[in-house]
């Protein structure tokens, strides 16, 4: 029999494990460098290939656009791993209310990642068309290192 302290304990480090996995899900994070350090695709491109002016003002709708919905998603996110949380809390076992708070986490940590992906095509398209290829080059590197 655990302690109350133990269980307590083993109840946290499981919950602080499934809220880093669908933390990592959602945001299309990818592996950067033999460091292993995880970066936000989205940030990563940015950084990566500077927009000009130009093509800043082109984007500069769809980028808020695109944070509106992150914070929107990454809210519902919040919710249900928070969710998940308690109904571990409550039951540490596979339960119903487990089952339906880790869908509600995957739901989520899917449409972040589309969203994430539509908007990275939609920086693509605002982009001149000179500046595409190293833009391309860096996002297949990036979901590549991610893949493997
Ligand atoms: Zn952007």
């Amino acid at each position: 029999m655990m302690t109350p302290r133990t269980r307590r304990l083993s109840i946290s480090t499981l919950v602080g494990a499934l809220v880093g996995i669908s933390v990592a899900i959602a945001g299309v994070y990818v592996t950067r460098s033999s460091h292993e350090r995880h970066t936000d695709l989205h940030e990563m491109l940015h950084e990566a290939v500077p927009l000009d002016a130009n093509e800043r003002e082109i984007l500069e709708l769809k980028e808020e656009a695109f944070a509106q919905r992150r914070r929107e998603i990454e809210m519902r996110l919040r919710a249900a791993n928070g969710k998940l949380a308690n109904a571990i809390a409550r039951n540490p076992n596979w339960s119903p209310e487990v089952e339906a708070a880790t869908q509600e986490v995957e739901r989520a940590a899917g449409d972040l990642q589309r969203a994430t992906l539509v908007h990275v095509f939609e920086m693509r398209a605002g982009l001149k068309p000179e500046h595409r290829p190293a833009y391309d080059r860096v996002l297949v590197d990036a979901l590549r290192r991610g893949s493997q």
